[in-house]
């Protein structure tokens, strides 16, 4: 599965009505070597001890990343980008599906495990520009989608700042948005009839409303049908939400205008598209 803004939005709202002001009693990482080795996890384990007894206080998520803050000015950074789990359960002993374990006084329990990829990391309020995860997407010189902040007239004005092929105003660390992955794009730009190698500032203003709204519906979409199909929740439950393009749609015709779909090499990557519907 993997966790993008809009699975990471959903984790994040289940976390605010479900352990919100909960005591940690807790705290137990195992299987920490290899993820160690490979910066994934934090290098001192024992700083975890520190969040025995605290409470959660809030918890946030921005772009593809969770921050849960305690009350002793500590927060916890998850990224849990490509396979990553992060449960909530009763606290057994037999659980071992998991890197991090937070028990709380009322014998129910999160669990964080990452595969592959991802951080999770403790760091301390003014210590958080440090992660560099942390750095990217609660990065607020950008928008984020859904946020009140991406409105038409800033999306506007941020895409005619830069003259850039859509993927790099996009996805990346020099995009204007957090949190839209190489496949989420190719999602989007299919529902908003671009060509991937269209020029941010060359769009019409009409051009320019498409691409906007097919990003909010894009992540409204996902968020209200519980994530993408891979997805599973808080409480693993799986989502269903399915991407109108993508490789999944390798070989097979535009659902629009029956022209085969293409895979075009771009930015780095493979781009899924219909030729004759995206100018
Ligand atoms: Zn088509």
């Amino acid at each position: 599965m993997s966790v993008e803004l809009p699975e990471a939005k959903i984790l994040a709202e289940q976390m605010n009505q479900q352990v919100l002001g909960k005591q940690v009693k807790t705290c137990q990482t195992q299987e920490s070597k290899g993820l160690q080795r490979i910066g994934m996890l934090e290098p001192d384990l024992t700083v975890f001890d520190k969040l025995v007894g605290t409470k959660i206080e809030q918890i946030t998520a921005r772009g593809n990343v969770i921050v849960v803050k305690f009350d002793n000015s500590m927060d916890l950074v998850i990224g849990l980008e490509y396979g990553g789990e992060l449960f909530y359960h009763e606290n057994t002993d037999d659980d071992s599906r998991f890197h991090v374990k937070l028990g709380f006084t009322d014998n129910t329990a999160l669990t964080v495990r990452l595969i592959s990829m991802g951080v999770i990391q403790l760091l301390s309020d003014d210590n958080l520009d440090s992660s560099y995860v942390y750095k990217r997407d609660f990065d607020y010189s950008k928008l984020s989608a859904p946020d009140t902040e991406f409105t038409l007239q800033n999306f506007s004005a941020r895409l005619s700042e830069k003259n850039k092929m859509l993927k790099a105003v996009l996805v990346g660390k020099d995009a204007i948005v957090v949190g839209i992955s190489n496949s989420t794009f190719q999602d989007i730009l299919y529902r908003a009839k671009l060509h991937p190698t269209r020029k941010s500032a060359e769009l019409s203003p009409e051009e320019t409303k498409r691409l906007y709204d097919a990003i909010k519906y894009v992540i409204n979409e996902r968020i209200r049908l519980n994530g993408k199909e891979d997805f599973q929740d808080m409480y693993q439950k799986h989502g269903s939400y399915m991407p109108a393009m993508g490789p999944h749609m390798k070989d097979q015709n535009c659902p629009e205008c029956g022209t085969p779909i293409q895979k075009l090499s771009h930015g780095g990557g493979h781009v899924y598209l219909c030729l004759s519907c995206q100018k």
